[in-house]
């Protein structure tokens, strides 16, 4: 189920959409000031590099370049439906046999394929023929540089990541496209955490869902041959009284398990704090996620931070041996940097997320582990840099 090529020499390579060589310089752009003479772009800008028969080589393929420019859009944080055209072509030319692929591109017919339109035929015509995509070097240039200017040494000692959702509820990926994207960030496991049932607006899973899913994991390991885990869990609603919103059966079948509050966040203080102490203290509960549910920026407005105890919180967490996650959804940055410290200071262990919604959002760990390095928080507490099975014995003990 790796997504592998045949070279035209023969070989094989992964087509991979996260780009291994040096970060913020993935491609050498045509105009770059290298001393000599004006580049074409600059005599006559007007004209694109392919008009101008000039274009840098390009050798990942056509699916390759698809998936590496939703993954920079999604990075780069840009609407889901400006991406949603490239992986539905990735999506549609990936069980094409190569030959087939460049005889729609010789004859021009690749916009008769379902699911390839103007835009993505142009991608696919120049990755056919081994040219960089004008879009591609574009986004590079725009989206492709570092996100962050610290955190690079604990995002390294990250193994995996316990927060992320794919189209079964709110996210905009199917699940194996979020394994594949986990496993090129250099991975070891990614936790399935799609909503719970009351959280109807992201189409939280019913019981009957959730138990499908369970299957739909199994097949995708299953496929993946054992290096990489995508591991079973779930963002489960705290409900009003602390109890978590899904049925005791499933929870236990989980991997693990991130309760978060999405309800009432304007609840009064002492009852929000017995709410999420009840919630902590739940034997299932593995990680408190996003616990101020405050939004400090985006499209989807701001909101302030729910009122509660955090050293009741924090305390209940340390006891019973949950996680306080660092959600590192740029939109979010919860918990607040005063209660950061304060879960710091009191002892408790951390998880970073990602919380992503769509493959490239895997990507935001970074600004978390910016954040916990800030903090000084030791990589040791942070649970997802243990490996996969000291995770599942701590989640599960
Ligand atoms: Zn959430
Ligand atoms: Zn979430």
């Amino acid at each position: 189920m790796t997504l592998w090529r045949i070279r035209p020499d023969g070989g094989r390579v992964r087509d991979s959409a996260v780009d291994d060589r040096r970060p913020g310089t993935p491609y050498r752009a045509v105009t770059s000031n290298n001393g000599g003479p004006p580049g074409v772009d600059e005599r006559n800008p007007a004209r694109s590099r392919e008009e101008a028969g000039v274009s840098e080589p390009y050798d990942g393929g056509p699916v390759a370049a698809l998936r590496r420019i939703a993954f920079l859009l999604e990075r780069g944080r840009e609407d889901t439906f400006k991406v949603k055209a490239f992986r539905k072509a990735a999506a549609a030319i990936l069980p094409l046999p190569p030959e087939q692929v460049a005889a729609a591109v010789a004859d021009g017919t690749l916009t008769d394929i379902p699911g390839v339109g103007a835009s993505t035929a142009k991608v696919i015509s120049a990755a056919a023929r081994g040219e960089l995509p004008d879009r591609l070097a574009e986004l590079e240039r725009e989206h492709g540089g570092p996100l962050t200017g610290a955190g690079a040494d604990l995002r390294a000692a990250l193994r995996g990541d316990l927060h992320s959702h794919s189209d079964w509820s709110d996210g905009g990926s199917p699940i194996e496209e979020m394994a594949f994207t986990a496993i090129e960030l250099g991975h070891d496991y990614l936790v399935l955490t799609d909503h719970s049932p009351r959280l109807t607006v992201a189409r939280g899973l019913s019981p009957e869902r959730l138990a499908r899913q369970l299957d739909v994991v199994e097949a995708v390991n299953a496929h993946l041959g054992g290096e990489f885990t995508l591991l079973k869990g779930i963002e489960v609603d705290i409900l009003d009284d602390g109890a978590l919103d899904q049925e005791d059966a499933l929870l236990a079948r989980l991997d693990l398990r991130v309760a978060s509050v999405h309800s009432k966040l304007k609840m009064d203080a002492a009852d929000m704090t017995t709410r999420m102490v009840a919630a902590v203290r739940n034997p299932f509960t593995n990680v408190l996620g996003h616990c101020t549910g405050r939004m400090v920026t985006g499209n989807r407005g701001t909101r302030p931070e729910s009122r509660f105890d955090a050293r009741a919180v924090f305390e209940a967490c340390v006891e019973s041996n949950t996680a306080v996650e660092i959600n590192s959804r740029p939109e979010r940055r919860d918990p607040p940097t005063r209660l950061l410290e304060l879960a710091r200071d009191i002892g408790c262990l951390f998880s970073i997320d990602s919380d992503a919604h769509a493959p490239g959002q895997l990507d935001f760990q970074v600004y978390g582990c910016e954040r916990a390095e800030e903090a000084g928080i030791d990589a040791e507490r942070i649970v997802n840099t243990w490996p996969q099975e000291r995770l599942l014995a701590w989640a599960n003990g």
